[in-house]
């Protein structure tokens, strides 16, 4: 680690600089899923490498447990790892926030007013939670019956609102932005019917599925599996339907009524439990910095997960502008190509043309207790099966699989680098 003082150039001295900044290699920004697995690969495949990781967070989670942990399968604090147990050794961790970045001079800026300048930057802080998009929902949260799988400070009201359900209406929500997981609403809706057809009142409860989706599944074939299931727990599909507003004290949701992509009509739906899945977009900081591109997110090239202006700096997960399902799953596949284009980089000066993220996402959709459906598809919406089974049909192996093998697969293979 070098220390770099005051020669950051004229721009710099202008703002505070604080003498601790420091120089590395490999800048990481996040510590989340892509960040950890990313410096993990540099780590082992480069032996004793410069790698930092500035990551605000006391805390990672395994969110692709959360489903499990709202339907009351899984303890919630069973997806949670402390931060300084899964940063890899040899990492340095820089406990701070990122708020600027300054490409043209290999230096990001954090909250603290500190100033870190890099060879190679790997930007992966996720994807933001817009929970004041929705009025009454911020304020809401976690009480009158308003839920959501999407928060971890209130996964356990999750669990409290479908065991509390005796009769009436369950709204479950899916907004009109990009968002993580493109199977969770759906997931905790099926669980949460599961439960009340095994305590025998499914048929006193309307569920319905509330979309600002035009299909109940972009992947025509998971679509079509998908069709018997809601049909099971008589699901009322509602497409087109963006949840617009909440009135909490009247247990009302309100939803704009989408035509092509536009609001023409307005609906209020009266509720007992509503499961929300929150807007979301890229992080502020991203959007309004010089890598973003139209919509936000980090502009990167979508098969070497290169950015599109600086050579230097890659971006993978859920903030990158690559058109894929926002899945921790497409990250393992995107962390070899950033991993390997960053060595063949450093190595030859050029990327490894054998390398190309094919838009592998994959979306293991719980559809009742011992049953998932396991979708794995590619930027093309082609079905890429891992296994030479017919993943359309629901499995209690892959239920078993996503369950109990894949978070130890998670927190031993793939946060180590081995995955
Ligand atoms: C309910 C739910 C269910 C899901 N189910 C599945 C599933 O079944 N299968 C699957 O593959 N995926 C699933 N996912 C999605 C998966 O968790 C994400 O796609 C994955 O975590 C993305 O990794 P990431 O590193 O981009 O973001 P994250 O893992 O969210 O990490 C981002 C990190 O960046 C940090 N950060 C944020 N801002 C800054 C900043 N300014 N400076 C520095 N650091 C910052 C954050 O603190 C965080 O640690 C699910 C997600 C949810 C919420």
């Amino acid at each position: 680690m070098e220390k770099l003082h005051t020669k950051l150039g004229k721009d710099v001295d202008s703002k505070k600089i604080n003498p601790f900044t420091a120089h590395h290699k490999f800048l990481i920004v996040g510590g989340g899923t892509a960040g950890i697995t990313v410096a993990a690969q540099l780590i082992k495949k480069l032996k004793k490498t410069d790698v930092a990781i500035i990551e605000p967070s006391e805390v990672h989670y395994y969110q692709p447990m959360w489903t499990f942990n709202g339907a009351g399968v899984l303890n919630k604090e069973k997806s949670q790892r402390l931060m300084k147990n899964v940063m890899p050794k040899n990492a340095v961790w820089i406990k701070d926030r990122v708020t600027e970045f300054e490409p043209e001079r290999n230096v990001v800026v954090t909250a603290s007013g500190d100033f870190y300048s890099y060879e190679y930057l790997i930007v992966a802080p996720g994807i933001q939670i817009d929970w004041d998009a929705i009025p009454g929902l911020a304020e809401n949260i976690g009480s009158k019956g308003i839920c959501s799988i999407y928060c971890y400070r209130h996964i356990d009201y999750v669990n409290e609102c479908i065991q509390n359900m005796n009769g009436g209406t369950a709204l479950f929500t899916q907004p009109n932005t990009k968002f993580k997981c493109g199977g969770a609403p759906q997931k905790i809706m099926y669980l949460s019917s599961d439960i009340w057809k095994k305590k025998g009142i499914l048929d006193k409860i309307d569920v319905q599925f509330t979309s600002a989706g035009s299909v109940i599944f972009g992947v025509k074939e998971v679509a079509e599996a998908l069709g018997p299931v809601v049909d099971r727990y008589n699901v009322d599909v509602k497409l087109l339907h963006n949840l617009k507003a909440i009135k909490a004290d009247e247990k009302i949701a309100v939803y704009e009524i989408l035509k092509d992509g536009k609001p023409v009509d307005e609906v209020e739906i009266k509720y007992d439990m509503l499961h929300v899945t929150p807007p979301q977009s890229s992080p502020d900081f991203i959007k309004h910095s010089p890598l973003s591109d139209a919509e936000g997110w980090v502009d990167v090239d979508k098969h070497t997960l290169q950015h599109n202006k600086y050579q230097n700096i890659f971006s993978l997960g859920d903030a990158g502008s690559t058109p894929n399902a926002k899945t921790g799953a497409s990250v393992r596949k995107q962390s070899k190509v950033v991993t390997g284009n960053i060595i063949s980089l450093l190595k030859t000066g050029k990327l490894d043309s054998s390398l190309s993220y094919d838009g592998y996402g994959s979306c293991p959709l719980i559809t009742g207790f011992g049953k998932l459906i396991l979708a794995e598809f590619d930027y093309d919406k082609k079905i890429t099966p891992s296994l030479p089974i017919n993943q359309m049909k629901e499995r209690a192996s892959m239920y078993y699989m996503k369950k109990d093998l894949l978070p130890l697969m998670y927190w031993h293979g793939m946060l180590k680098g081995r995955a």
